[in-house]
C-alpha cells in the first residue's frame, strides 16, 4: 500500500517546478499528471517520481496501463 500521506503530498517532478503537478492515483499503480500527461509508475509499493520514467508513458492513454504496474515500467 501506499500511505495516504504520500499519496497528498506527491506532486510531478516537473510541473510542480510551477507550482503545480497534482497528480491523479490511478489504480493504485499509477500515478498520472493531468498537466503534462506523464504517469509514473508504483512498483513494489514505491512511486517512481523520475521525469524520465514518466516520459516514457506520456503518450499511453491511463486506461492501456499495465496494473499493477509492470516491473520493467522503469527500466
Ligand atoms: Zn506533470
Amino acid at each position: 500500500m501506499v500511505s495516504k500521506e504520500l499519496i497528498e503530498i506527491l506532486r510531478c517532478p516537473d510541473c510542480v517546478q510551477n507550482g503545480k503537478g497534482e497528480l491523479e492515483f490511478y489504480k493504485e499503480a499509477w500515478f498520472v499528471c493531468a498537466e503534462c500527461g506523464r504517469k509514473y509508475p508504483v512498483i513494489d509499493e514505491i512511486p517512481v517520481m523520475l521525469i524520465e520514467v514518466g516520459d516514457k508513458w506520456v503518450s499511453t492513454p491511463k486506461d492501456q496501463l499495465e496494473v499493477p504496474a509492470p516491473k520493467t515500467a522503469a527500466d
